[in-house]
């Protein structure tokens, strides 16, 4: 077995080459490498053949190969379909706003939450990824447009919070300033809502926002559509939530896919109001992405539009999410699954 490489902190690697029997500083130099996005030892041109010989024989070094790519040809957005070594496939979305360039990356090989909404969810959970997987597909993004990433959103396949100690590897990587020295405040993570991980993140006060994926009002609806809230039910959800605005400092938003007849009603978001009172919020309307097999269609846009001045009435602010790249079925989870049903 072979290490993973881009996946160490650079004390990690400091120790192993000490185990080499090579000095210390070499170390940065690899990291630097690494994380500039080489693809091959060789390719590390300050480090003698023979340690390029040693690393090769005991490292790798992650990629995420482009299986597929499909460019919008309404605003740009690029999804890919990236595999890595062993075969397994998670999707991408590159992004183009004013300022600069967001890519929204996957944490997991699927997903064990099994919303009842989400492609990710209908397709079950292989495996989790590493944390060089999720830097491997920004540096494939980088390359294959030759462009440099500002932000980063957790928001593909998989539940950041279920894959936690690599994700929080990822965070410290990615923002790393020898690495890619990403912003942590340009970083968003969404979660389903898994309450004791969210007291764990809080804890670390890192300056990252917090997405919760909420798309209810209440536990009758949210349980029948996200199984999770039958383990963690709304109101501890939202109490984690008030933790975590006051050992941060920071404001969550809240994810509310509006679906047609389900959770779109005045009634919904009077009761949303209520039960986001007290919290520094900002909700997300999304209109849910039709995905073969759920039978769910997306709200109106005058609903959506009811609904936001229902939930401004009790002082909380709401936007509807622009929708990029929708010819594309950018939103994830959707690729893999086409690519599955064609294999
Ligand atoms: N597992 C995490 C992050 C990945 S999902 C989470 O659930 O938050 C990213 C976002 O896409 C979540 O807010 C999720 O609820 C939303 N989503 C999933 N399927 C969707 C669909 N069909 N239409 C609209 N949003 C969807
Ligand atoms: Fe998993 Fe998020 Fe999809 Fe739910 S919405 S199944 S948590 S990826």
């Amino acid at each position: 077995m072979r290490t993973d490489i881009k996946s160490m902190y650079l004390n990690e690697l400091e120790d192993m080459l000490k185990k080499l029997g090579e000095q210390k500083y070499r170390a940065l130099q690899i990291f630097k490498w690494l994380h500039e996005g080489v693809n091959s030892f060789d390719e590390m041109t300050n480090i003698s053949q023979k340690l390029r010989q040693t690393l090769g024989e005991n490292c790798y070094i992650s990629n995420a190969a482009i299986e597929k790519k499909l460019i919008s040809s309404y605003d740009d957005t690029r999804k890919y379909l990236f595999s890595f070594v062993d075969g397994e496939c998670v999707e991408s979305v590159l992004m183009k706003y004013h300022h600069g360039y967001t890519s929204c990356i996957s944490t997991q090989v699927g997903c064990k939450m099994g919303c009842t909404f989400c492609a990710t969810g209908k397709s079950g959970f292989s495996r989790n990824l590493t944390a060089s997987e999720m830097i491997a597909q920004l540096q494939s993004e980088q390359r294959d447009n030759n462009i440099r990433i500002s932000n980063v959103v957790l928001m593909g396949m998989g539940e950041p919070l279920d894959n936690f100690d690599n994700v929080i590897r990822f965070l410290r990587l990615v923002t790393d300033e020898n690495g890619m020295n990403i912003g942590m405040r340009h970083i968003s993570l969404s979660t389903c809502g898994i309450v004791p991980r969210i007291y764990e993140l809080a804890d670390m006060k890192l300056q990252l926002t917090l997405s919760v994926s909420l798309h209810a009002p209440n536990d009758e609806i949210r349980s029948r559509t996200m199984p999770i809230n039958r383990r963690y039910d709304m109101e501890s959800l939202l109490e984690a939530c008030r933790y975590y605005c006051r050992q941060t400092g920071r404001r969550i938003s809240f994810e509310y896919a509006m679906i047609d007849g389900i959770n779109d009603s005045d009634s919904s978001a009077a009761e949303l109001g209520k039960r986001l009172n007290g919290i520094i919020a900002h909700v997300n309307l999304i209109p849910v992405n039709s995905v073969k097999g759920t039978g769910y269609r997306k709200s109106k846009r005058d609903r959506m539009e009811s609904f936001i001045r229902v939930l401004a009435k009790s002082g909380i602010t709401a936007t509807i999410r622009r929708t990029l790249g929708s010819d594309i079925n950018a939103s994830c989870g959707q690729l893999r699954r086409q690519a599955a049903e064609q294999a």
